[in-house]
């Protein structure tokens, strides 16, 4: 660590772009200069970076993994530290991950053993958000506390999963409203649980078994309902702030907007699964090919225009966050453990390393703009999620997490490219995208330079969020 100087670079913002050094001091950011500064101001840093023909963009937040995550028999496959420093390959700086707890759980038991599990093995900056999977008033009351003392500004409950983390409404209204008082914003899994367990049902009793069926038992109008009854019930909780995770639906995303369009405080994150792959041409191969691509919310079918709705959702800021709902599993002792019943496969896709690489594409492709790419992916994450202006944009004063972007190069994603993510298979594979993360530092540390991850497991620090800034 020291003084480091990014040169000659094109600084890439929310609200623009323009040419400037960047001059880091320890584990800061001390200052955007004028290109060129180092010679007039006789500054002597011992390090400088030459940024030409690069973009400089502030490191990813990623708001949305699940680390070494128990699902059923089995674990995501990604530890604390295989993931952060995957993470890192990719320009990611933070992660925001989850505590958990479950009916007959204590919330804080479940944040306590959480933090165990991952200090000292983050190789970038980590924090939490809660997950209650079992509202009731012990569980509520410990919201205050985690708002006011464990830097934990946010609570995540599901309408899915009936049996293990579902709330039904009257314990969702309950969460919301003590919330919302705070000032804490409600992460909602929006699928209507209980009628998608009866279609799961359904197709398995009729021999639907195959992979596919994950996604055809799953429809869009499910995610849509569960989208408006969490949109309404926010709406009589005072208006409590609500963020639904992991949009992939073209229904979900309409009740977003209409919310939006009332001025209800009401945001959204879609990831780049629900961007570029599909039902027809993933999640629909055979066996544990199919399994590989199982994630909830399922990929959606190309045949209706839920992609296209996505990427507007996303120019139009109804889709304000990109994130990557990173859960990767092995294909083998995994995925193959429901390779002939889809109800047992476990649900996630790895894509942590790969969320700024595919999103560049969307500016490639001419869908967003280089600005809207980093306020997707880092500013408006840092901001909803109480960490800006630490994280998420390179100002003076920020912490040093910035990535040196290489738009003239490109990446091949997959196997036999760049793969980091503890996976023996990759849902990107094959994958070659234009630009690459060339350079990654994370709080002054340069951690991934020259294709090498140079950085270390214990680096990464717990971030203790504020308040979201909530945005209209
Ligand atoms: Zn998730």
């Amino acid at each position: 660590m020291g003084r480091i100087l990014i040169e000659n670079g094109t600084v890439i913002s929310p609200s623009g772009r323009f040419r400037a050094d960047v001059l880091i001091d320890g584990e800061r950011i001390a200052a955007l200069l004028d290109p060129g500064s180092r010679a007039l101001l006789g500054l002597d840093p011992d390090r400088v970076i030459d940024a030409t023909g690069r973009y400089v963009i502030p490191g990813g937040v990623d708001v949305h993994t699940h680390m070494q995550l128990p699902m059923g028999p089995t674990m995501s496959s990604d530890t604390f530290a295989t993931g952060t420093v995957a993470a890192a390959w990719g320009g990611v700086t933070t992660i925001v991950d989850f505590a958990s707890q479950q009916v007959g759980e204590r919330v804080m038991d479940g944040l306590e053993a959480r933090h165990a599990e991952a200090a000292g093995q983050c190789a970038v900056d980590y924090a939490f958000h809660q997950t209650i999977g079992g509202v009731d008033d012990e569980s509520l009351a410990s919201i205050r506390q985690l708002v006011e003392r464990e830097g934990i500004s946010s609570i995540k409950l599901f309408m899915a999963y009936p049996g293990s983390y579902y709330s039904d409404d009257g314990q969702i209204l309950r969460a919301m409203q003590v919330a919302g008082e705070l000032g804490a914003l409600t992460m909602m899994h929006a699928e209507n649980g209980l009628a998608i367990d009866v279609l799961r049902a359904q197709a398995i009793a009729r021999g639907d078994t195959a992979p596919v069926f994950h996604g055809l038992t799953r429809p869009p109008e499910l995610e849509g309902e569960a989208t408006n009854r969490a949109v309404q019930l926010a709406r009589v909780a005072g208006d409590a702030p609500l963020y639904i995770v992991h949009l992939s639906a073209a229904h979900a995303l309409e009740e977003v907007a209409r919310a939006r369009h009332r001025g209800q405080n009401v945001f959204a994150e879609t990831c780049p699964q629900y961007l570029w792959l599909s039902l027809e041409e993933h999640l629909s191969r055979p066996g544990v090919e199919g399994a590989a691509y199982v994630c909830s919310t399922p990929l959606r079918s190309h045949h209706d225009h839920h992609q296209r709705d996505l990427w507007t959702g996303l120019r139009n800021d109804d889709l304000a966050v990109v994130s990557t709902d990173h859960c990767p599993f092995c294909m083998k002792d995994q995925k193959d453990l429901g390779s002939d019943d889809f109800t047992a496969i476990p649900n996630g896709i790895g894509g942590v390393e790969h969320r700024l690489e595919l999103m560049y594409q969307g500016v490639v492709a001419g869908e967003i703009t280089l600005e809207r790419w980093v306020e997707t992916c880092c500013t408006t994450p840092a901001r909803l999620f109480g960490m800006h202006p630490r994280k998420g944009e390179i100002v003076p004063g920020a912490d040093a997490d910035v990535v040196v972007w290489d738009p003239t190069s490109s990446t091949t994603i997959g196997l036999a490219g760049k793969h980091h993510m503890n996976m023996d298979h990759s849902a990107y594979e094959g994958f070659v995208v234009d630009g690459k993360v060339e350079t990654v530092i994370s709080r002054g540390e340069v951690v991934v330079e020259r294709d090498q991850f140079v950085g270390r497991v214990g680096h990464g620090r717990f971030v203790e969020r504020s308040l979201p800034a909530v945005l209209r």
